[in-house]
């Protein structure tokens, strides 16, 4: 995980902060809201192409279900973490409760580089982590989705492996498969969508067309990508920078969201893109003079010293956990709106919502239905959390997306009860 910044502790602080504006909620019910349920921790041992073993750790967190099944993805990156995978479910379980959609939160993560391994090694590895997951997961326990350096083809093993161990069908253990294997229309688009929504009612809420703004986005993987050709293409908003892992790109005059998208298809990287005028670091795309910034890679991406140097107005976390809790003060203090995690994402997660309840129906919906009721859902939650920003006075969107969470998750506990 890049940065120092345990995520799991600025998950429990998140939650600290909020809970200290939620009237009545017991203190005892806010300890249990900050860990999770439980912890699988395994060692996936399997063969090579060339015969040899390998062994890779991989966990899956279930972190609360009161709500309903835990949801949340999978992702493979060297820098997977047992913490970093707590963070990420605790994550889920607000942004589930935030979006209001029936879940609990999860999440999982293989530690390993995808791309040292050959396809059907990756295979290998992903039917093992299924086989270790399959007496946990189901579409009513626990259902897995993607996450950074996973998609289609890895869920679609995940289904193939469960319901041949499980001899029966059920394509609703996991979200985000292949339209031929269960999948929804507009689930890849999801989550670059939503952030799409959050920044157009954001710029409505604050009076500013988004049509003249400039935008910088740091990473350019599903997330990123389609959120620059959405605000480029939906919103006519100006895409002036973007970044990888391997650097960033420039052009005052724009940069062309799909043409970049296509270069970094065939070449691996957006560096050297024929269409920029000119190269940036990934510090210095955070720091560019830009209406909106859109962080769309890692956790801490941007810590206190970089927000103390943000010229962005408005930041739009398209990824998970980009902005430490210290750097959310300094961003505070110096008015640059942050659109939280919980609810610019959760697009997501409200898609992948929708492809479970078309394979509950064995009914699918066009595309057309899914992008309207996303739209629907994404800017109802981003008004109640305006609602509870003016009505409880609260400092800034995050603590107000929180809040509005953290009533609905301890209610649903709260009714429960404690049991045994
Ligand atoms: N990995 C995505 C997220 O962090 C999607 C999760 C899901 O669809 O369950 O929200």
């Amino acid at each position: 995980m890049p940065g120092s910044t345990n995520p799991f502790s600025s998950l429990q602080e998140q939650v600290d902060d909020a809970g200290a504006y939620v009237s009545g909620i017991d203190e005892d019910v806010l300890k249990r809201l900050k860990h999770p349920e439980r912890v699988l921790e395994t060692n996936l041992t399997v063969e090579m192409d060339d015969g040899s073993l390998e062994v890779f750790k991989a966990f899956r967190s279930q972190f609360n279900g009161d709500r309903g099944p835990y949801k949340g993805g999978i992702r493979y990156h060297p820098g997977v973490t047992r913490d970093e995978v707590k963070a990420l479910s605790g994550w889920m379980v607000y942004k589930c409760a935030v979006v209001d959609i029936p879940y609990g939160g999860g999440k999982g993560g293989i530690v390993i580089d995808p791309e040292e391994y050959s396809e059907t090694e990756l295979e290998r590895i992903t039917r093992s982590f299924a086989s270790e997951l399959r007496p946990l997961i189901g579409e009513d326990k626990d259902i897995p989705a993607p996450d950074v350096n996973t998609g289609q083809r890895e869920m679609n093993w995940i289904k193939d492996s469960y319901e041949m161990l499980e001899g029966t069908t059920e394509p609703g253990v996991v979200t985000g498969k292949a339209l031929d294997s269960g999948g929804s229309e507009g689930r890849v688009e999801a989550t670059g969508r939503s952030t799409m929504l959050a920044a157009r009612e954001a710029f409505s809420y604050l009076d500013r067309d988004i049509s003249d703004a400039t935008v910088a986005v740091q990473g350019y993987g599903n997330a990123g990508a389609i959120t620059a050709q959405l605000l480029s293409e939906e919103l006519d908003a100006s895409i002036v920078a973007v970044s990888d892992s391997s650097g960033g790109i420039y052009n005052a005059d724009g940069l062309d969201a799909t043409a970049v998208k296509d270069f970094k298809h065939e070449t691996g990287s957006v560096a050297g893109y024929e269409g920029a005028t000119d190269e940036l670091t990934n510090g210095e795309l955070l720091t560019l003079d830009v209406d909106l910034l859109v962080p769309a890679a890692l956790e801490n991406a941007i810590d206190a010293d970089i927000a103390s140097d943000v010229q962005a107005d408005v930041i739009a976390e398209a990824a998970n956990g980009p902005i430490t809790p210290d750097a959310d003060d300094v961003l505070a203090e110096r008015d640059v709106i942050v659109l939280p995690d919980i609810l610019t994402n959760a697009g997501g997660v409200t898609v992948s919502y929708f492809e479970w309840v078309q394979n509950r129906q064995r009914f699918y919906w066009t595309e057309q239905r899914v992008n309207d009721e996303l739209e629907r859902i994404i800017t109802e939650s981003f008004d109640s959390i305006v609602s509870a920003y003016e009505e409880k006075d609260l400092p800034t969107f995050r603590v107000a997306a929180y809040v509005v969470a953290l009533e609905r998750v301890a209610r649903a506990f709260e009714q429960a009860g404690s049991w045994p």
